[in-house]
C-alpha cells in the first residue's frame, strides 16, 4: 500500500530533523495532503498510527489536512478549485483543467519538546 511508504518517509523525515536538532519527541504534527495526491487519508492515518509505537511521534497529536487544489482552466482563464482530477471548470464546463499545486504531501507544521 502506498500509504504505508508515505507513512515511513514521514517518519524518516522527523527522524532527519532530530538528527540535526535535538528534541525529545513530537507534541504536534500537522500534514497537508493535496486533494490530487492520491493520498487516501484515513489509509494514512492508519499507517501513521501503526508505525509511531516507539518512536519519538507515539504521543504526538496528528493532523492531516486534505487540502484543495488549485487549477488554471484554459477556457476561461481563471483559477478553479480542484477536488477530484475529473472535475470539470465550475463556470465554464470545461474540462481541461491544469493542476497546478495539491499534489503532494506535506509537512506544515512541527512542534517538539
Ligand atoms: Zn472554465
Amino acid at each position: 500500500m502506498h500509504e504505508i511508504s508515505l507513512a515511513a518517509e514521514i517518519l524518516h523525515l522527523i527522524e532527519q530533523a532530530r538528527g540535526k536538532d535535538p528534541f525529545e519527541r513530537v507534541k504536534y504534527l500537522r500534514l497537508e495532503a493535496g486533494a490530487l495526491s492520491g493520498v487516501d487519508i484515513s489509509a494514512l492515518r492508519f499507517a501513521i498510527d501503526s508505525m509511531v509505537p516507539g518512536t519519538c511521534l507515539a504521543d504526538a497529536d496528528i493532523e492531516i489536512d486534505e487540502t484543495p487544489a488549485i487549477a488554471w482552466c484554459t477556457h476561461c482563464s481563471q483559477s478553479v478549485q480542484m477536488r477530484d482530477r475529473l472535475d470539470i471548470c465550475p463556470h465554464c464546463g470545461d474540462a481541461q483543467l491544469q493542476p497546478k499545486g495539491g499534489t503532494e504531501l506535506r509537512v506544515l507544521e512541527l512542534r517538539v519538546v
